[in-house]
């Protein structure tokens, strides 16, 4: 690892104006970041440890409107033991942070960690291969390459996928964030953290250089809502998902009035589907309607040599779901 500063930070103003300065990098637990530093993927002068600010940053919040604060360092942990998330709304966020790693890592990864963690893609993260995104080589290596991971959907020149099992979800809940850049406080729509065009010379969240996210916010579920988050993987546990779905329904007199439904670990973002979505809205759930919406929710897929797997395995995962969801 190349050697670098260590800020240790006294409060959150002390860790922004830290964090604007050159070839500086914010670190939540560093499950992620420090394994990239050690690969010599990122060689940062300095890194900002906000771990210090956790009485600051840490913990989860029912606000007076009932929406839900998740402070940015609250570890995965105790967001999956919080008994505001033992709600039906709130299932699906439960379920992604449950499904994510191993129980140690959860006591340790914070949830704007987990939600600005680097692509898995293996070319991207090996210092032995020079490829597009990693800003080292003219092409996307695994677009010709071993690709049984990649994308499938959403990919311009470039089939990373987005790996944050909390992403699909607090997507799917309309959640927003906030964060601090020097004096500017900023409260954005979740879809902002994502580029609209992924391409591979974008990085993979919008944040701005020096920008710390601090909260992120789940707005009060209307009655009736209910949500579901499952995916596939290789092994039973530890590991990332080859597909995710996360769903929100709301359930009124056994019809659905609304949706969402957004896929995790097929594209370069985790992927909102409003068309598949929108076939659920005044319909009674059923498994003919739920095999529909999967169909439609891998629509225009575009598979590569290894991964067309990722739409028979996607689709179910999609069906089972629309199933726990209205269950
Ligand atoms: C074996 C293994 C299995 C795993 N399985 C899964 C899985 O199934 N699903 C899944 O989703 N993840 C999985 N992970 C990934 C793991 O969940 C993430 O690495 C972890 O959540 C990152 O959190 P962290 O606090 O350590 O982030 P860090 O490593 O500290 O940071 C990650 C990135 O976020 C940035 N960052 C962190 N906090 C902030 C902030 N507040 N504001 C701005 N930028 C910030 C950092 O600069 C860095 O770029 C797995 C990891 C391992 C090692």
């Amino acid at each position: 690892m190349k050697p670098f500063t260590y800020v240790v930070p006294k409060s959150l103003a002390d860790a922004s104006d830290e964090a604007k300065k050159p070839n500086t990098l914010v670190k939540g637990a560093g499950v992620d970041l420090i394994d990239r530093m050690k690969e010599r993927l990122q060689t940062p002068e300095r890194i900002v440890n906000l771990l210090p600010l956790k009485d600051e940053l840490a913990g989860i919040a029912v606000e007076a409107d009932g929406e839900l604060r998740i402070g940015a360092l609250t570890t995965l942990s105790q967001l999956e033991q919080h008994e505001a998330l033992a709600a039906p709304a709130l299932a699906g966020l439960r379920e992604s942070a449950t499904a994510t790693a191993s129980p140690q890592i959860r006591n340790r990864a914070t949830v704007a960690g987990n939600i600005l963690q680097f692509t898995r893609c293996w070319y991207v993260r090996s210092e032995a291969f020079r490829c597009l995104h990693g800003g080292r080589g003219p092409t996307c290596l695994a677009m010709t390459g071993e690709n049984r991971y990649h994308a499938v959907l959403g990919w311009l020149d470039c089939v990373r996928v987005h790996p944050s099992n909390l992403a699909p979800p607090l997507l799917a809940l309309d959640a927003e964030y906030t964060t601090k850049l020097g004096e500017q406080i900023r409260r954005r729509k979740f879809t902002d953290l994502f580029p609209a065009e992924p391409k591979a010379q974008n990085a993979e969240h919008t944040l701005e250089v020096g920008e710390i996210v601090t909260a992120i916010h789940v707005p009060k579920p209307a009655a009736g809502t209910r949500t579901a988050y499952c995916e596939s993987r290789e092994k039973a546990t530890f590991d990332w998902a080859t597909t995710a779905c996360a769903v929100k329904v709301v359930l009124a007199g056994g019809k659905i009035t609304a949706a969402n439904l957004v896929l995790g670990a097929v594209a370069p973002v985790p992927l909102p589907r409003p068309k598949a979505a929108a076939m659920l809205v005044g319909q009674t759930p059923s498994d003919t309607l739920f095999q529909k919406v999967a169909e439609a929710a891998y629509a225009g897929a575009s598979p590569l040599a290894h991964n067309d797997y990722k739409l028979t395995v996607g689709k179910a995962v999609v069906r089972e779901a629309l199933a726990q969801a209205t269950r």
